[in-house]
């Protein structure tokens, strides 16, 4: 890799660490527990975003390392994928109390990082997991006229211009939500085979 993106990447780190404006900074530090930067290779093609860490995730520092880690992994699995071969990260960095829903104040103060993060690794397409990355997302890169229910555009492709050039958004159901719904568990397999055509 010829650019900064190392540089880029330890800096974020560094400010999500710090981060003491946001409202989960002081419950990590009371629980001492970890803030989730995101994990896998720095030049990845493919980028999965989630929501927020959970219990497992704060306790160890690592992006979906739980029941719904395991699911993302078999799915990645099934394409021929490992997680080191990806980008795993998430909007909010720190876990929401209780596994609430993050609150748009907690995405506003953590997307800049995500933001950049996108920015430095720079992939080719990049795969939100469940409803909240999908709506930052498809705002982010104006794409909010398209952006429906997620059981219509889930696998869907869409197209966006960024500053380093085009990038393929394909937004996914949770992991999660295929351990409460399991018929959902054949759509994000289907949806993984797209992921697949266009790596
Ligand atoms: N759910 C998420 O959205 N992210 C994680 O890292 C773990 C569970």
């Amino acid at each position: 890799m010829e650019d900064n993106r190392e540089e880029v990447l330890s800096k974020i780190k560094e400010g999500i660490v710090n981060l003491k404006e946001s409202p989960l900074y002081k419950i990590r530090i009371k629980n001492k527990v970890l803030p989730v930067i995101g994990e896998g290779s720095h030049s990845a093609k493919i980028m999965f975003i989630g929501e927020a860490p959970g219990k497992n995730e704060a306790e160890t520092g690592r992006p979906f390392c739980g029941a719904a880690g395991r699911v993302l992994s078999e799915m990645l699995d099934s394409i021929g994928l490992k997680r080191k071969d990806v980008y795993i990260t998430n909007i909010v960095k720190d876990r929401p109390p209780e596994n609430r829903d993050p609150t748009p104040g907690e995405i506003k103060v953590y997307a800049p990082f995500l933001d950049k993060q996108i920015e430095a690794i720079k992939p080719d397409v990049i795969a939100t997991l469940g409803r909240f990355s999908m709506a930052y997302v498809m705002e982010k890169f104006g794409l909010q006229k398209e952006l429906k229910p997620i059981s219509q555009i889930h696998g869907k492709i869409f197209e966006a211009k960024t500053i380093f050039g085009g990038v393929k958004i394909i937004p996914l159901y949770h992991p999660a939500a295929t351990l409460y719904q399991n018929s959902l568990k054949k759509d994000l397999f289907n949806d993984f085979k797209t992921i697949k055509n266009y790596l």
